[in-house]
Parts: structure tokens; sequence; C-alpha cells
């Protein structure tokens, strides 16, 4: 498509924020029940889109029902051509047993969190997809390596370096392959962007902009709680939505930063008691570019990137969407766009193309996309954000651009 260029505002954060960190273990008075001690069956989510089904060659066992397994995971293998669901594994039984009867699994194959270590035992289930509150990944990828399966685990792949360090160890010392669950680089307007900035489309890529917000600290849905308990979530939105753009600004400028800086923007009320709403922060770059990112539980949704070079800009908005992402190449005034069908089961491929990416990939005895190593970096820069917003100080990333050597 061809069109006048209109120029869209970039909400970035300006000089009245503040250095300062969310409180930790502030009271509970948020006007919801207190969060549950340990694993926990939860409510069934809305069912957004018809269920489908299908036999496949590659079997995956689903680990945690909620949201985004129902809504986009399970619907997702209609559509795939490797993988097949072969299993769930749940702490609601009712739930499992009523998505266990729609998608037509035997009923020896729903697990609990408490018999699941038993999956060893199950030759049909040949990876298990984490997809539980960030603080669990860590302990149930490795009872899956010990139960010697393969490991698709949801973003962020842990709450801390050591958590993904002692996954990646784990899945060393069971041969399995650990792949994270960045969808992203599976959307072919993500892939579309990328391959622009490196074809030199926009000349040297200079500056990266990107926001990340969503009302994801709903306090009247009560499967939300987690993401806003520390011990659960590892932190507010940035390690829910800000990810999205600490991976995305390392793909789009194809270089890992050596200096990050941050803030976050207090917010009194109770909610963020323990984890931050709003947090900015910059990235600088040895090329010498650098990227400025925010993300934010209380602004209307938005998911967006702009890179910027010598010769034009490349706008992504919505970049990170389930579906009708959109990029525009903006060059002397003319606008260039790419874009997604909306809402159609096709559009859902890029999560079809991530399940059977690992089928795959361990067909050809290749890599896959996003490894432990991948994922461990951007909870890496994640934890140096964290320690340059607290103590307001920048801090050094200089661990070398591993990105090139594996
Ligand atoms: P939900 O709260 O909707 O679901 C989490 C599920 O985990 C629950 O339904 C429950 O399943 C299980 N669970 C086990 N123990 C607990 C506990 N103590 N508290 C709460 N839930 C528990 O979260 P989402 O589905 O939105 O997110 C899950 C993971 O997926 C997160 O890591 C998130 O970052 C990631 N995600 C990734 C997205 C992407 O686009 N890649 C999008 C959305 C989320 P059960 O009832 O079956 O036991």
């Amino acid at each position: 498509m061809h069109g006048r260029f209109s120029a869209e505002g970039h909400s970035l954060h300006g000089a009245t924020l503040m250095a300062n960190g969310a409180g930790e273990g502030a009271a509970q008075s948020m006007g919801f029940p207190p969060p549950p001690a340990g694993l926990g069956g939860r409510p069934f989510p809305n069912v957004l889109r018809p269920l489908a089904t299908g036999p496949r060659k590659f079997g995956y066992a689903i680990v945690g029902l909620g949201k985004y397994a129902i809504n986009q995971i399970l619907p997702a293998f209609a559509e795939c051509q490797h993988a097949r669901l072969v299993a769930l594994v749940s702490g609601d039984q009712e739930k499992a047993r009523r998505l266990g009867s729609q998608y037509g699994l035997e009923e020896s194959n729903l697990y609990s969190y408490e018999n699941f270590d038993q999956i060893a035992k199950n030759p049909d289930v040949d990876a298990v997809y984490i997809i539980l509150p960030n603080a669990l990944h860590a302990d149930f990828a490795v009872r899956a390596f010990k139960a010697g399966k393969h490991v698709m685990c949801e973003k962020p792949m842990a709450t801390s370096v050591e958590d993904c360090q002692r996954m990646i160890d784990a899945a060393k010392h069971a041969k399995k392959e650990l792949m994270v669950g960045y969808r992203c680089h599976f959307d072919p307007i993500t892939n579309k962007t990328i391959s622009l900035a490196r074809s030199g489309a926009i000349g040297k890529p200079q500056i990266v902009t990107t926001d990340n917000n969503d009302l994801g600290a709903d306090t009247t849905d009560p499967t939300t709680h987690w993401r806003l308990t520390r011990a659960l979530s590892g932190g507010g939105s940035l390690m829910d939505l800000g990810i999205y753009g600490v991976n995305g600004a390392r793909y789009l400028m194809d270089e890992d930063p050596v200096e990050v800086r941050a803030m976050i923007v207090p917010n009194p009320s109770p909610r963020f008691s323990q984890v931050e709403d709003t947090i900015t922060w910059m990235m600088r770059y040895r090329s010498g570019g650098v990227a400025h990112g925010s993300s934010s539980f209380t602004t209307h949704a938005v998911t967006r990137f702009c890179l910027q070079g010598e010769k034009g800009s490349l706008l992504l908005d919505p970049a990170t969407s389930y579906w009708s992402n959109r990029v525009n190449l903006i060059k002397t005034g003319d606008i260039h766009t790419w874009s997604t069908p909306m809402f159609t089961i096709e559009a859902l491929n890029q999560f079809s193309a991530q399940l059977d990416h690992l089928p795959i990939s361990l067909e050809k005895g290749t890599r896959v996309a996003a490894t432990g190593e991948e994922g461990m970096q951007d909870v890496r820069l994640i934890q140096a954000i964290y320690e340059s917003a607290h103590t307001g100080r920048p801090v050094a990333t200089d661990w070398s651009d591993w990105r090139k050597t594996i």
C-alpha cells in the first residue's frame, strides 16, 4: 500500500519521572483474595474462539491451563503440520477434564502438578510446554528434563539469571532441547521488519523506541493476581510486557547493549506495592545506537516499535499483537505498509509455527530460533534495568555480543 506519511506521536516519559523502586512487602489490601500459598487451579477463563482438534506427530503436554494456553495455544494445534496436543497438566482437574474431552484426550493423559513426573512413562509426550506464572517456569522445566522430555517455556524464561542457568544446565544434562516461547520470532511482520532493517532499507539503524503497555493489572480478574505478586511474577510490566521491547530492540539493532539506565514511575496504588506499574529504560550500543522503551500496566494497550536510520524509519504498530500486526517503511514522505489479516484462524500462524518449529529443528538437527541462552540474555538485561531503576545509576551490560557466537 502507498500513502502519505502522517506523523504519529510516541509517548516517551518526560522529566517528571523519578528514580524509585516499587516497594516490596507492603499491605495486601488490593481488593481481591490473598495469593495462593503454592500451586493451585484457577477458574476456567473465557474461551474466545472455538476449540479445534487434530492428531499430529510430535506430542506436547501443556502445563497450566490459563488464558494464554486455552485461548491461543490449544486452538493453534489445529494449524500445526508437525505438532499435536497429547496431554494436559493442571491444578484444576475439572477444567482439565472439560478441555481434555473437547480435544479428544484420554483421561490417562491428564496430569496434576503432583503426579506430573509420571509423564516420564508416557511415550506420547515428546515435549512439555510450560505456560505457568513466571516464577514456576524453572522448577517445572527441570522436572520435565528429568522426565526425559524437551521443553518449550513461556516468556519470561524465568525470574532470575540463576534459574535460567539451572534450566540450561538441566537441558544439557538431559540432552534435550530448550526453547523459549517467543512467538514474535514466527510472526511474518516481525520477520519482514527485521529483514527490511538488515537490508539497508533505512540505512544504518540508530534509534529504537518501543512502548509495550496493557491494562494487565485488572483486579476484578482473579487470574491476574499473580502478575502483581512478586514471588510469582518476578516483577511488573517489564517482566510481562516490556520484555517484548527488550528482545525486539536487540533484534532490530542486531546488537546487544553495553549499558542500560532506567526509572520506575512511582504509583501509590496498593496494587503496585510489590511490582512496578510503569517503567522506562534506555540502552546504549557500542555502534553508537540507542534504544529507549517503556512498559505500563495502567495505560491503554499499545505495542509499538520505531526504528530510525539515516535514510528512513520503520514503524511497527501494532508490533506484537496476536493478529493484525503492521509495519510501515517511511521514506521521504511516502509510506509502504505490510500487515497480517485481522483475527482469522490463519492469522494464528505465529503460534502454530512456533509449535512446529521445535519438531522441525529436532528433525533437521538445527538449533531452535529462541534458545535458553536467548531467554537468559533478556532476563539478564531485565535484571540490569531493575538494578539501574533501583540504584539510579547506569549499569554496564557489556557481556560481549554472545548472540553472534552461538
Ligand atoms: P493465567 O493466570 O491466565 O494462567 C496461569 C495458569 O497457571 C493458571 O490458570 C493455572 O492453571 C496455573 N497456575 C499454577 N499455579 C498457579 C498460581 N499459584 N497462581 C496462578 N496460576 C497458577 O496466566 P497467562 O496464561 O496469561 O500467563 C501464563 C504464562 O504465559 C506467563 O509466563 C506469561 O508471561 C505467559 N504469556 C505469554 C504470552 C505470549 O504472548 N507469549 C501471552 C500471555 C501470557 P491451572 O488452573 O490449569 O492449574
